[in-house]
């Protein structure tokens, strides 16, 4: 049979094209000139795992135990170890046999909830610009993406109640995230219970996305949303182990709160994947563990790398704002210029990737993202390239 007779579903054609596709040619075709290019693109920690979540994988790899099938809804000490680092750090209370549902990284998750939620037609409310995720897996599900506009002059925060009616009627799912992917905006608390609010008059399931939630500067402490009195009775929280403790090829995440939605994620979820690998419950039961102290240090060091790149952007006429959060910043690309246009720009005059803003959403139009994952030393060396131009 030759490819050209394979029928494929609709959902694969309605699969957003690769939208960074055009701007790897670039850069495979400056390579191929001899540029070395050096990106920024790429949200995916350079530096180490910590060294005791590493030896308990080892440890545990070996013992043929682990080698088998998980326990579906993951080991009883995992769920427990997640609960107790939400009392821990948020003071919240889970039951962790029935508030806490281990994820073979968060993304799985996101992308099968709307699997246990949504009907075909019904409506996904989500923010632009935003994690692309939320709207693909709404799309598998054959749901309908409601885009609830940020912008600069609202902190990058939804405006609630400017969201329509019939939109808000046929919506039983609402995505936020904060701090946020791609904005790097962290939400006042206050804004978590206007949510919460808001989620219970509309009869919204409220599914933040805390992936970010730990790394902070400036002394920043993020709060979770199940710190809300009562946010259980509507909201869940996808938190990972990826941007916190370094793990993002480790795949390992959970999804905490409202036990219906904990439960019906997980009949998705038995009936499509069989767990995390065990060994990787284990290790993640010892990033639980690993101290604070660790967090604020890797902090600090990408902290030093978000105040290098903020002098870089700033001496090239451009004006980032300054981020309290996240692996990323925020930036305005100059005047009369688009998003990728700038990116292109920047590749041609400096080898250097960024993502344009447009990739997280037409509301991201007008800026660019800059990822604080780079080595330091070739962090430094496409900073002295972008400090050199003038915008
Ligand atoms: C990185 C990221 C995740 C997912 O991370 P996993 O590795 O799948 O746990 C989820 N949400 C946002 C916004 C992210 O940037």
């Amino acid at each position: 049979m030759s490819a050209s007779q394979i029928q494929f579903a609709d959902r694969i054609s309605a699969l957003p094209p690769y939208l960074f596709a055009e701007l790897d040619k670039l850069r495979d075709a400056k390579r191929a000139e001899g540029v070395d290019v050096i990106s920024l693109g790429i949200g995916d920690p350079d530096l180490p795992t910590p060294s005791p979540i590493v030896a308990e994988l080892e440890r545990a790899v070996r013992d043929p135990a682990n080698h088998r099938y998980p326990e579906y809804y993951g080991l009883d000490e995992l769920r427990a170890a997640i609960a107790d680092w939400y009392a821990r750090r948020f003071d919240v209370s889970l039951d962790p046999a029935t508030e806490v549902v281990p994820l073979i990284g968060s993304k799985e998750g996101i992308a099968h909830l709307p699997l246990a939620l949504i009907n075909p037609g019904d409506t996904v409310l989500m923010t632009d610009p935003g994690y692309p995720v939320y709207a693909i897996g709404t799309m598998l599900a054959g749901g309908r993406s409601h885009m609830v506009p940020l912008t600069a002059e609202n902190g990058w925060l939804p405006d609630l109640e400017a969201i329509p009616s019939d939109a808000l009627e046929a919506a039983q799912l609402m995505w936020l995230c904060y701090p946020s992917n791609p904005t790097a905006a962290i939400a006042p608390f206050e804004f978590f219970e206007e949510a919460v609010a808001f989620a219970r008059r509309h009869g919204l399931v409220l599914a933040q996305d805390a992936a970010y939630s730990e790394v902070t500067y400036d002394g920043t402490r993020c709060r979770s949303i199940l710190e809300v009195p009562g946010a259980s009775d509507v909201a869940v929280e996808f938190h990972s182990l990826s941007k916190t403790y370094n793990m993002t090829g480790w795949r390992i995440g959970w999804m905490v709160g409202n036990a219906e939605v904990v439960e019906a994620l997980g009949r998705v979820k038995t009936n499509v994947d069989s767990g995390i690998f065990q060994a990787v419950q284990l290790a993640g039961i010892a990033a639980l563990d690993v101290s604070q102290r660790w967090i604020d240090s890797r902090n600090a060091h990408l902290q030093r790398r978000r105040d290098l790149v903020l002098d870089a952007l700033r001496a090239s006429g451009l004006q980032p704002e300054t981020p309290k959060a996240s692996l990323y910043l925020w930036s305005p690309v100059p005047e009369g210029m688009t998003s990728v246009d700038f990116a292109h720009q920047l590749i041609e005059s400096a080898g250097v990737i960024v993502t344009p803003g447009v990739g997280f959403g037409a509301g991201g139009e007008g800026y660019f993202r800059i990822s604080l994952t780079t080595p330091d030393d070739r962090l430094q060396e496409a900073l002295d390239r972008i400090a050199a131009l003038s915008f």
